[in-house]
């Protein structure tokens, strides 16, 4: 660890710079850099992410120790840039102290403005200011935030708003006022006076006094809420390591609530939510940072196209945008060019588009901070395809900017037209996230999280969001909010998330204590319906009915350019036409996996594989497989046609027999009934199909090698279909492949009666179809005498799933009874069956391939277990040398990138 702790910035200069993320974090890299290139940013400095790791080994105490002569310098060296003291009655500084990791996670850690103030201080700075209404409006945020953030102030239950909000409320309401800026000098005084009342009553503590007990408490503040439970659960969502630590930044205060000249705001520059190239963003004047992302006051857009927007979405009548909402454009042009012309230098510098925070204090024009935007998957998209086509990024760089799980969204569904159309519409918000949702309504997090696990589909709404909203905003399908605009809290989360949010829905109310929100006259209860769409901002009464989504020509550009760089392939493991027909809508080349259990449960095929398997002799399995030979041949022949000219590869019967029988009374009944035999009967058989271990139990290739004759109709199934198919002009590619096993000898015995059964079915046809016999790789035993089963297999397919529970020995059925502990404990990071585990499953799988190859040189490998489609997995399948992946249909374009992405890294 480097032995500096501290980095300063002001003036032009900076101790660090963009490349100096992982130490200084975004922000604080950001602040630097943009001192390196001319940017106005006020002076400051930043205590490192290695602090806050040294922070949570050795303790507050120690770790002050450590810092405070370079804090106490780095204090002088803002002292001496703004020319002003901290603590000085005559000549205030005040600092803000923020917080700042390596990735972003907007709003999930705490930030401290107008730190310095106390009840003499604040004379001074409103002498040094001669404004007394802006040093008592800054002096009574403080308190809040302070109290807020480092001293614990808390609702007392969840139906309750902020303690200091309920005081305001209470001071305006005295006097019939509305909004905050309304108050008088004299009632912002007397908000101090409550809000420290209010703190001493609650949490026992004073109100420190002092600015450099102020700054320390901050400070560790900041890195406390590095573990509170939100960032916790952010992280985890993002996957970000706890190790990574924040950084803290503390600068001095510009102020935007010094008047009608000053304001504050953020921009991005482009859109967030659809990628478009248009500068945008939302400011307040006379106003602090917090004002525009709380969703306290209605946020003025900054561009005049982006007013005229906002107005018709709100309803809002020109004259009275023009004289109440004017945009920066209109209302401080000078500035606002400024602005552009910063926002247009940083997209250029970085290369992305920014997320930027900016102040104006009393016409000065100040950056506070840039950071590359989050953004919804379609703007993702959009965005890395325009700026290569701008000639900003290289193909490699624009692959690299796609996150391959984001694509997710883009597939996810939409409103269906004609019933969007016949919908009710209760009222229109801003169009914060795209993307459709319905669900019942709920009002508060935690219950959002236990309807969704208990099954509902929820829409969470809110008056406002708050980063303790995080569990619930993603659970639900949808969030709904009564305040804030385009960059409120609500919205950028539920961007990150690319989950639907229509914000600041004026015209809703909502009443937390009765649980019920009142819209245009319509009172809606919890749990009643209501739908969203995030595109429009609609909101509609009940349930829209939705649709899959159309995927956009960006998509289809980003697309070809994985196939120009990809080297691993990407299947589907499907087995119905229709889900064939979805993944090659995707680009899927081929089936990884027909699984061809599901095949055998509707009606009349379940009376026949149930006749089969009561049946005691071998003749009498024969019978009852002829009368599934019919259902089975229709199946692939659906499914060969949907991926013509391409390989379908059919996976023999797989599961233990008794998935197939009934195991309660009631069903047993009826099948006896069906069958016209006793239930004592049923009962025998059922009870002697039973295991104690299914999974490691009669299954797998260990059916067809008991009873072939399933074997010999499946095969006569898969290439009848197929050369009825060539009949008709088609061009099927069948592959047969046997599942599970350990011994080659289980192969070669299976691989007889297909070649036999083949070998007939094509004299009595007189046509001959070209397939392969291969086998699945998901039994240690199979991984490690591979070069011998290569003699005989003609392609391998890693079946992770069971791979994964034979390596570890953890049931694939009963993983759920420890994991959480497991991950809770960090014995695991993630689940192995979704996350492949590299260093031992991984290890099994490099060893299969080489040895398979090094019998049978150009032998096929793929993967088909639920891994084939998660992005880290998949980029290690393209590194140990995998011929493909094989995935389910909606994460065949996630595969795609993930595969693409290995090959240019
Ligand atoms: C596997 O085991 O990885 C596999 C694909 O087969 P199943 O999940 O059907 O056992
Ligand atoms: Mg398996």
């Amino acid at each position: 660890m480097s032995e500096k702790r501290v980095y300063t910035f002001g003036n032009g200069k900076a101790e660090g710079k963009a490349d100096m993320r992982n130490l200084l974090g975004g922000k604080g890299a950001n602040l630097a850099e943009m001192n390196l290139i001319g940017v106005p940013v006020p002076p400051g400095f930043t205590i490192t992410t290695d602090v806050c790791n040294e922070y949570f080994e050795k303790g507050k105490t120690e770790v002050v120790a450590l810092l405070k002569k370079e804090v106490e310098a780095s204090v002088r060296h803002i002292e001496k840039l703004m020319n002003a003291k901290f603590g000085d009655i005559a000549n205030p500084l005040l600092v803000s102290v923020r917080s700042g990791a390596r990735a972003s996670m907007p709003g999930m850690m705490d930030t401290i403005l107008n730190l310095g103030l106390n009840d003499e201080v604040v004379e001074g700075l409103a002498k040094k200011t001669g404004n007394e209404r802006f040093a008592y409006d800054s002096y009574r945020r403080f308190v809040q935030m302070y109290g807020d953030v480092v001293l614990g102030m808390k609702p007392v239950n969840k139906e309750d708003i902020d303690p200091f909000e309920a005081i305001i409320q209470q001071v305006k309401a005295k006097r019939g006022i509305k909004q905050d800026n309304e108050m008088s000098v004299e009632e912002l005084k007397s908000l101090v006076v409550l809000f420290k009342e209010a703190i001493k009553k609650q949490t026992g503590k004073d109100f420190p006094t002092e600015p450099m007990t102020q700054l320390w408490g901050a400070i560790c503040a900041v890195f406390d809420s590095w573990m509170n439970e939100r960032a916790i659960l952010y992280r985890k969502m993002e996957g970000i390591p706890s190790e990574w630590g924040t950084a803290v930044s503390v600068m001095a205060m510009v102020f935007g609530n010094m008047g009608n000249t000053s304001a504050t705001g953020v921009c991005f520059s482009r859109d967030a939510a659809t990628g478009e190239d248009r500068f945008n963003g939302e400011y307040l004047v006379n106003a602090q940072g917090e004002d525009v992302v709380a969703g306290i006051r209605t946020p003025q857009q900054i561009t005049k196209e982006g007013s005229l927007r906002w107005a018709k979405l709100q309803g809002v009548d020109e004259d009275i945008r023009a004289a109440k909402y004017p945009s920066m454009e209109e209302a401080m042009p000078e500035i606002y060019a400024q602005l552009n012309d910063i926002q247009a230098k940083l997209e250029k510098h970085y290369h992305d588009m920014q997320d930027m925070e900016f102040t104006v204090q009393e016409g000065k024009l100040w950056f506070l901070q840039t950071r590359n935007g989050k953004r919804t998957g379609t703007a993702m998209v959009k965005i890395a395809m325009d700026l290569l086509h701008e000639g900003e990024i290289d193909e490699k760089t624009a692959l690299n900017r796609c996150e391959p799980n984001k694509l997710d969204e883009l597939l996810h569904p939409v409103f269906d037209k004609l019933a969007q159309s016949q919908a009710k519409v209760l009222t229109r918000g801003l169009p914060a996230s795209p993307g459709a949702a319905c669900g019942q309504i709920v009002f508060f997090a935690d219950d959002a999280t236990k309807w969704h696990a208990d099954g509902h589909e929820v829409v969470m709404v809110r008056i406002e969001t708050s980063p303790e909203d995080l569990a619930g905003m993603s659970a639900a399908e949808g969030i709904l909010t009564a305040r804030g605009g385009m960059t409120s809290h609500a919205a950028v989360v539920a961007r990150g998330m690319g989950k639907c949010c229509v914000s600041g829905a004026g015209a809703i109310s909502v009443d937390y204590k009765s649980r019920t929100v009142e819209i245009d006259g319509v009172v809606l209860r919890e749990g009643d319906y209501i739908s969203l769409n995030g595109s429009t901002g609609e909101v509609y009464l009940g349930e829209v009915q939705t649709k899959p989504a159309e995927v956009s020509g960006d998509f289809s550009d980003l697309m070809k350019l994985c196939e120009k760089y990809t080297k691993l392939q990407v299947r589907t493991n499907a087995d119905t036409p229709h889900d064939a027909k979805v993944a090659r809508s995707f680009g899927a080349l081929g089936i990884g996996l027909c699984r061809t259990e599901h095949m055998f449960f509707e009606n009349e095929k379940i009376k026949a594989m149930r006749e089969m398997i009561l049946a005691e002799t071998t003749d009498g399995r024969k019978k009852a497989l002829e009368k599934l030979l019919p259902y089975q041949k229709q199946d692939f022949y659906g499914i060969l046609k949907a991926m013509d000219g391409y390989p379908v590869n059919v996976r023999l019967l797989d599961p233990p027999l008794h998935e197939f029988v009934p195991h309660d009374l009631e069903g047993q009944e009826a099948m006896a009934k069906e069958m016209g035999v006793s239930v004592h009967h049923i009962q025998q058989r059922v009870n002697s199909l039973s295991e104690h271990n299914p999974m490691l139990g009669h299954r797998g290739c260990r059916l067809g090698n008991t009873y072939p004759e399933i074997t010999a109709m499946q095969t006569k199934a898969i290439l009848g279909a197929a050369i009825q198919l060539k009949k008709e002009g088609y061009d099927p590619h069948p592959e047969i492949m046997v599942p599970l096993i350990g011994i080659v000898k289980e192969f070669d015995v299976q691989e007889t009666v297909i070649r036999q059964t083949a070998a007939e079915l094509f004299a009595e046809e007189g046509v001959e179809i070209p397939y392969r016999i291969g086998t699945m790789i998901e039994i240690p035993r199979a991984a490690l005498t591979a070069d011998m089963i290569a003699k005989k297999a003609e392609y391998f397919s890693f079946g992770t799933n069971d791979l994964t529970q034979m390596t570890y020995g953890y049931s694939r059925d009963d993983i759920a009874s420890f994991l959480p502990a497991y991950l809770e404990k960090k014995i695991l990071k993630v689940d192995p069956f979704q996350v492949l585990d590299q260093q031992g499953v991984g290890q099994l799988i490099e060893m299969a391939v080489k040895k398979g190859r090094s019998t049978r040189s150009d032998l096929v490998c793929g993967i088909c277990g639920e891994h084939g489609g998660e992005p880290s997995s998949v980029k290690f399948c393209h590194r140990v040398g995998l011929n493909y992946v094989s995935c389910s249909p909606f994460r065949v374009p996630i595969a795609r990138l993930a595969a693409a992405q290995a090959a240019v890294e």
